[in-house]
């Protein structure tokens, strides 16, 4: 801890205690105010670990109040730790409007590193790492959801989603109507005693949640392998770079070029080139 007073971030177990660093537990004890999403909630970790600091709540209805009253705090040489009710604070859980406040004010704020279901999900997913993108949850109406799912046709990478129990059937057979046999993984329980991934077309998956209704409970991460390089659209901008390019340089070359500028494959260029000639 500084001797600055700083808005600390501080990520907390996804499901097994074990979990909180020594650095968490030092933190949340030594400063003036825990700001917790559900104090009733964060009761119970926080005496686990014997920490006695004083609590108060925030939200996503009293964000902007608290923020206000935070911010004066820590002007005043009060520091605060931010907790959500499990993993790391403003990743799909409040905190945004403080942290923004704060760098706007100028008081300093440090995240400690710590448990986030989506990276603990895909570290293990078997799918891509290279690049991902995180969104969040899906939209809860189909229209809308099916729409998001629509952009995964040609992303050439992997895709992290949060998403509810009531809502997992549905949103992985979605995922099967949009997006047909691409492979995905479902992480379930993650950190707990009945942690799952499931692996497989979105119809394994679903096979999966239907062989028993215990396999439907639980929070999960979903995760969307990328495009098949054969089931890549390549947009008419990047064959017009292709053609373009191709008569001031060999195929292979431009391939690679356009590639880049477009994050598409090399050789799905160089085909579709090799194509457009013939
Ligand atoms: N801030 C949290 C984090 O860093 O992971 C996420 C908060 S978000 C409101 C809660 C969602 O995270 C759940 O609906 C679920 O999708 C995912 N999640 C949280 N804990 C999980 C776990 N133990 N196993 C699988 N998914 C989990």
């Amino acid at each position: 801890m500084t001797d600055t007073a700083t808005l600390y971030i501080v990520p907390t177990p996804i499901g097994n205690l074990d979990d909180i660093s020594a650095r968490a537990i030092r933190v949340l004890s030594e400063v003036s105010w825990i700001a917790a999403e559900d104090t009733r909630h964060s009761a119970r970790l926080l005496q686990h670990f014997s920490i006695g600091t004083k609590t108060l709540s925030l939200h996503e209805h009293n964000e902007d109040k608290r923020t206000a009253m935070l911010c004066e705090r820590l002007k005043g040489g009060e520091s605060v730790a931010l907790i959500s009710d499990a993993g790391t604070p403003l990743i799909s859980d409040p905190g945004f409007v403080l942290v923004r406040k704060c760098r706007e004010q100028g008081i300093p704020v440090s995240a400690l590193p710590g448990p986030c279901a989506a990276i603990t999900a895909l570290s293990a997913s078997g799918l891509p790492t290279d690049k991902f993108i995180f969104e969040g949850f899906l939209p809860v109406k189909v229209h809308a959801r099916e729409s998001v799912l629509s952009a995964l046709i040609d992303r050439t990478f992997t895709t992290v989603y949060y998403e509810a129990p009531r809502r997992i059937l549905d949103t992985v057979t979605d995922i099967q109507r949009v997006l047909g046999d691409r492979q995905i993984v479902v992480a379930k329980e993650l950190s707990k005693t009945f942690e799952t991934y499931v692996s497989g077309s979105a119809q394994d998956v679903i096979n999966y949640l239907n062989a028993d209704s215990a396999h439907q409970k639980g929070e999960f991460v979903v995760m969307i392998g990328p495009a098949k390089v054969s089931d890549q659209a390549i947009p008419s901008e990047a064959m017009s770079l292709l053609s373009a390019l191709c008569e001031h340089m060999p195929l292979k070359k431009a391939a690679a070029v356009v590639a880049g500028h477009y994050d598409l494959k090399k050789n799905a260029l160089y085909q579709a080139g090799l194509d457009a000639k013939s």
